[in-house]
């Protein structure tokens, strides 16, 4: 059976925000040495703003908008939401998609108004890398930040179209984790589908000791793979689709309550109000459960 000093804590997680499946994961949670973070979601707050909307020669603000919040409307990415809700409140209604495919990590692809429109990254737009963003544009920060904007490039048929600049807020439950993660021993790790600039800035914002960009699904795994192999004990926090293979093969999978189902059903504990305040409390927890055990 499950050891009482498992339970309690188990219990005292609880109120503390943490839904912890089973008790072999908090003793497992007692363990790690290393903490891997998604970024979008996870350390940023999820709920970016359009703060710029750059339209390649030949097209027009509008054109570019009105295209890609149609795209968008079937997504359930934090990007895509905030495309649409700036496209409205620019007065534009956008159309639904008659088909739609997203790839995780990339972007989607979707007909709109007859027209296949794609956005992404540079790997989804590839006519986006020659690309030269303005000088505003790369100064653009986030709200109480220092940090770059991240880009979603725009296609229309087979033109780059356009670039759309959004920002995003660190949380500031993401400060005092990182700080007493270290404080705790941990090593931090960030792993991110965004650019390598946007992920850099956070990273050393926050501190972490390892910053990952520009991967896919795949590349998550295999990175949370490569630490086990390598003897680490990994717990990783993620909220994405993209996410979801990774949290399952980590030894820990930590999901946020406001994160897709998918990353919560693929995770062993869930923060329920995607507080990172309660992700030390729960490893404080789980240490102090098994020093009553040993
Ligand atoms: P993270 O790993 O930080 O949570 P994602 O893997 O979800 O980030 O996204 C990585 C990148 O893929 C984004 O920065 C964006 O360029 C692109 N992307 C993903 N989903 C979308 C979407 N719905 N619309 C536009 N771009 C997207
Ligand atoms: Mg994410």
């Amino acid at each position: 059976g499950t050891p009482l000093a498992i339970l309690a804590a188990i219990a005292r997680t609880a109120r503390a925000g943490a839904f912890v499946k089973d008790g072999t994961h908090l003793e497992l949670l007692s363990g790690i040495d290393t903490v891997v973070f998604d970024k979008t979601g996870t350390l940023t707050r999820g709920q970016p703003v359009v703060t710029g909307v750059v339209p390649a020669e030949g097209f027009d603000v509008t054109e570019v908008l009105q295209a890609a919040a149609g795209a968008e409307m079937l997504s359930e990415h934090p990007l895509g939401a905030a495309i649409l809700a700036h496209a409205r409140d620019e007065g534009l209604t956008p159309h639904t998609p008659s088909d739609f495919g997203y790839q995780p990590g990339r972007g989607l692809t979707a007909t709109v108004d007859g027209r296949c429109v794609r956005v992404g990254n540079a790997e989804l737009v590839p006519e986006a890398s020659a690309w030269t963003p303005p000088a505003d544009v790369q100064g653009v920060t986030s709200p109480g930040t220092s940090l770059p904007g991240t880009w979603v490039h725009v296609a229309i048929g087979d033109a780059y179209a356009g670039t759309i600049v959004l920002a995003d807020a660190v949380r500031e439950s993401a400060r005092r984790c990182i700080d007493e993660l270290r404080g705790m021993g941990l090593r931090t790790v960030m792993m991110t589908g965004d650019a390598e600039a946007a992920a850099r800035a956070v990273g050393r914002t926050l501190g972490m000791d390892e910053v990952h960009a520009e991967l896919l699904p795949a590349d998550k795994s295999r990175l949370i793979e490569a630490q086990v192999a390598a003897g680490r004990r990994v717990a990783m926090v993620g909220d994405g689709v993209n996410d979801a293979p990774a949290l399952a093969l980590a030894g820990v999978g930590i999901a946020m309550g406001s994160g897709t189902h998918i990353a919560r059903e693929s995770a062993d504990i869930v923060l329920i109000s995607s507080d990172l305040d309660d992700l030390t409390s729960t490893i404080r927890t789980s240490r102090r459960a098994r020093r009553i055990i040993m």
